[in-house]
């Protein structure tokens, strides 16, 4: 296994201690030494000169749907899957590239798609991050992702989610994509702003139909998000165990005593970048002006929200939601700044939810988005201090070095 030196760094190591001079060692898949000042170089081993640029951990994006293929949601339902896993192979490439070594999936847009990708990347063939796979979102009739009308042919099965009435067909698609290898569930457990026809403040997922997810989805070992933006079905969603709480964009005062309460076994996202974009640039793409107002109107919320969030100690991580026209692949650091310039985050509590708590929602706390002797070597080196600036993180030519798992996937001059 190869050995690196990275030399000549100021060092981010994910914990939100104040970046350093120094020093790290890679031996195989991990880093052995992280010295402020030099450090001792195993003979022979290849020195990477940093420039004096930022040592930092490979970023995690927590809400991730690498099958999303920059389209708005009908056009996903009617992509074959042929051409639908192609694209999702290219855009592991592209969340790889742009200094993301790690993706927490939040749902796939047909049944095996992150599987087989996952499969793919841990075996080496193809590039892109450490990925825990998810399934298609599971929802009701009227709830996100019923792409159905009644005078139209009936596409039930088709549609980028599956649609689940009643706690038996809830129980049968868990176990079906246990069966398929899934990590992951994602329950959209509230409706949607413009694209469900029920709202956000609407919760359409009944208990029952969370408890019977929460039944498969402990005996089989996976982890469940909810798509949560009401506050009733944020209390749902911790009341049943969920871990991780997507957008949680009405949470009120009882609904933040609740994560609050919580916030040591649950992880909250409120998948910025995609409510930005709609709201900024969904009109010019199409989208009416009723949807892009959502948006504007939801994000006014976030802002408040997740402000009192942040002063709570909840987690609280980026990851936006990126695969749509409005938000592509390839601009997912957008989250980080509006994390700074929306939400009130510093650069530091931004890069910390980004990698060091990344790491813990990967299930691997002080294994991944740490840089400190032991963890896996996903790094990346920054030309420019992102802490100062968090914008130059979206220019992919300021990423001189991206490692993941010790092997170097980009390695400029
Ligand atoms: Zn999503």
């Amino acid at each position: 296994m190869a050995t690196h030196v990275i030399t000549n760094v100021r060092i981010f190591d994910g914990t939100g201690r104040e970046a350093f001079a120094g020093e790290v060692v890679v031996d195989g898949t991990r880093i052995t030494a992280v010295t402020a000042g030099a450090a001792q170089r195993p003979a022979g081993a290849p020195v990477i000169d940093g420039q004096g640029g930022t040592l930092m951990p490979g970023l995690v994006e927590a809400h991730a749907h690498l099958s999303f293929p920059d389209l708005f949601s009908d056009a996903i339902t009617r992509l074959p899957v042929e051409e639908h896993m192609l694209i999702t192979v290219r855009n592991a490439k592209t969340m790889l590239d742009c200094g993301y070594t790690s993706a927490f999936s939040a749902a796939s847009a047909k049944p095996r798609l992150d599987v087989v990708l996952k499969r793919e990347i841990e075996a080496g063939r193809v590039p892109g991050p450490r990925l825990l796979a998810n399934g298609p979102e599971l929802t009701v009739t009227g709830g996100l992702g019923d792409t159905n009308a009644m005078h139209l042919p009936y596409d039930v099965e088709p549609t980028f989610c599956w649609i689940t009435d009643g706690p038996d067909a809830v129980r049968k698609a868990v176990r079906t994509l246990a069966r398929e290898g899934v990590d992951l569930l994602k329950l959209n457990i509230s409706g949607d702003g413009g694209t469900s026809s029920a709202g956000a403040d609407v919760t359409v997922m009944t208990d029952e139909e969370i408890a019977a997810a929460m039944e498969i989805a402990r005996q089989r070992h996976l982890r469940v998000a909810g798509h949560c933006r009401s506050a009733d079905s944020v209390m749902a969603a911790l009341a049943h165990g969920v871990e991780v709480i997507y957008h949680a964009t009405y949470a009120d005062e009882r609904t933040l005593d609740a994560l609050e309460a919580a916030r040591d076994r649950v992880f909250v996202a409120p998948a910025l970048g995609h409510t930005w974009s709609l709201a900024e640039r969904g009109v010019g793409l199409g989208l009416s002006q009723k949807r892009a107002d959502a948006a504007a109107a939801e994000l006014d919320h976030c802002r408040d929200t997740y402000g009192l969030m942040r002063k709570r100690g909840i987690r609280v991580l980026p990851g936006g939601d990126y695969g749509f026209p409005t938000s592509p692949h390839g601009t997912y650091a957008k989250d980080l700044e509006l994390f700074v310039d929306l939400l009130g985050f510093s650069a530091t509590e931004t890069l910390v939810a980004a990698t060091k708590q990344g790491g813990e929602i990967m299930g691997r706390p002080g294994e991944l988005g740490v840089v400190a002797p032991g963890a896996l070597a996903d790094l990346v080196l920054v030309d420019g201090d992102p802490l100062t600036d968090i914008a130059i993180l979206q220019d992919r030519a300021k990423l001189r070095m991206i490692m993941k798992d010790g092997a170097l996937h980009k390695h400029a001059g």
